[in-house]
């Protein structure tokens, strides 16, 4: 057993301690302790001390598209008029222009900078429409280079005709079977990109031939749920109800224009909803109501939708903006500690069949040390406000996945970042050529 030692620890277990002078034992991928050091088993083969850190389970991102990574200081020639001119004239024209080396380097890109901020597994939802066979083998290998898990889904879309639509499940098929040989570091789910680009039988074929469990935007902007109903005469949610889409497995995003009984749905199926605050405000689409949908039991966790690979920021955000919309100074505590802390954990552990984001004996052993000397009193009650006040932004020391230490003193232990880094501005020179 190697042993993480004279640590703060923050389980974040189902007793959400903080065990200070702590230590965490891990063999193989996997915790076997979690204590203080006079009580851990006497054989240890390796005592790693971390004095003034503290250990955090890996980050968990609950949604999120690697492909954008590229997109990084890509500047539109006009500024957007609605979302949908979001789509249209941005990302878009910038999957249509990726080849399978962009797919690939922007995932490494990705994943790397996810690694970086101390994120261990990413919930990714890919399109490449150029090169749709083979995309998600792209990703896969980066993921594995990289050393960090990744639920892999291709966004099926009637955007370049059915024929691309078909190609799309094909890939998402290919998705579960790489999925398959890398089981607890490679998840599927069947990706969908949104309700008004995919025709009704297209969702046929989906229900027909795919995993029931969709990974899908739902309702991020008024124009899916106008377009929806104008082209299929038919509401978001009750499209996915009446074909089996909407189950436990399912991920839906976004929910900005949801109605109430769609959030009775949601919940019934006990289906996770996924947050993106940032990327929501950034496109001006609204949020979705949070208060409505904690009353409502839905399952709620938290994504960055692209922007950046860390959910620390993301979690703040979420945060400001509950007080902000409802002009109350004490919103969102409680529910944002519950989305992140309860809610990714939860729908990563179902996606990959593992315990994740949880610091506990037979959990995954995923960990970020973080450099932090608490400057007042950090305890089981109050560490939710040290992480949104000053540990979240702690400098990353170490980060563990599957018990592999592959950031040591904020660098990677193997990857030349460097060359993977020269490697992206490459590809992103070239894209923005063909963009
Ligand atoms: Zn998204």
């Amino acid at each position: 057993m190697r042993l993480f030692t004279d640590a703060t620890i923050i389980t974040n277990d189902a007793e959400d301690r903080v065990i200070e002078g702590g230590c965490i034992g891990v063999e193989d991928e996997t915790i076997t302790y979690v204590g203080l050091p006079e009580s851990a088993p006497p054989a240890v083969e390796e005592r790693i001390s971390l004095p003034h850190r503290v250990i955090l389970p890996g980050q968990i991102l609950a949604h999120t598209h690697l492909y954008s990574f590229l997109a990084r200081g890509l500047s539109p020639s006009r500024a957007p008029a609605d979302f949908v001119d979001v789509l249209e004239h941005l990302w878009w024209r910038l999957d249509q222009a990726m080849d399978l080396e962009d797919v690939y380097w922007s995932a490494m890109g990705g994943a790397l900078s996810a690694l970086l901020c101390g994120t261990t597994t990413i919930i990714d939802h890919h399109a490449s429409p150029s090169c749709i066979g083979g995309s998600l083998d792209q990703i896969a290998r980066a993921l594995g280079h990289i050393g960090i898990r990744g639920l892999l889904s291709y966004e099926i879309t009637d955007r370049h005709g059915h024929r691309g639509a078909l190609e799309g499940v094909e890939e998402n098929l290919r998705g579960f079977a790489l999925a398959a040989q890398r089981p607890g570091w490679l998840a599927a789910r069947t990706g969908l990109h949104a309700s008004f680009t995919l025709d009704d039988r297209t969702l046929d074929t989906v229900a027909e031939r795919c995993s029931k469990g969709v990974h899908v935007h739902v309702a991020e902007d008024a124009a899916d749920v106008s377009r929806t109903r104008e082209r299929y005469g038919e509401e978001i949610l009750p499209r996915l109800v009446r074909r089996g889409l909407l189950t436990a497995e399912s991920i839906l995003v976004h929910g900005v224009h949801l109605s109430g009984p769609d959030l009775t749905a949601i919940a019934r199926a006990d289906a996770f909803l996924v947050h993106n605050p940032r990327s929501n405000m950034n496109n001006g689409v609204g949020a979705a109501d949070l208060a409505a949908c904690a009353k409502e039991g839905v399952r709620l966790a938290l994504g960055t939708d692209g922007m950046g690979s860390d959910p620390v920021p993301e979690m703040m955000a979420a945060m400001l903006l509950l007080r902000h919309e409802h002009r109350d100074p004490s919103a969102g505590w409680n529910l944002v500690k519950d989305m992140y802390c309860k809610g990714n954990p939860a729908l990563a552990s179902r996606a990959f069949g593992l315990t994740l984001g949880r610091l506990e004996v037979g959990a995954a052993a995923d960990l970020v040390v973080r450099r932090y000397e608490p400057p007042t009193p950090l305890t089981a009650d109050n560490w939710w406000g040290h992480q949104l006040f000053g540990l979240g932004d702690a400098p990353v020391d170490r980060v563990v996945a599957g018990g592999r230490e592959l950031v040591r003193g904020g660098e990677p232990v193997e990857l030349d970042a460097g060359r993977i880094w020269s490697a992206c501005r490459d590809r992103a020179r070239g894209l923005w050529a063909r963009w």
